[in-house]
């Protein structure tokens, strides 16, 4: 007889809790022109045309 239940324990190492793969710091997609690099045919300020931007720690 299996009186002994043990709890749900997951395959994963106990206290890693959080999203896998969270975004983290890096080049995310200009949201001012969309990744075009450009907005009403101008070139992007935000990006500087790159169509990407940087992502800063802490934010403002
Ligand atoms: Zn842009």
């Amino acid at each position: 007889m299996e009186s002994d239940m043990q709890p749900d324990q997951s395959p994963l190492s106990p206290g890693d809790e959080g999203p896998p793969d969270a975004p983290g710091i890096g080049e995310d997609t200009c949201r001012a022109c969309h990744g075009t690099g450009s907005v009403e045919g101008q070139r992007c300020s935000v990006c500087n045309g790159t169509g990407k931007v940087l992502q800063g720690i802490g934010g403002g």
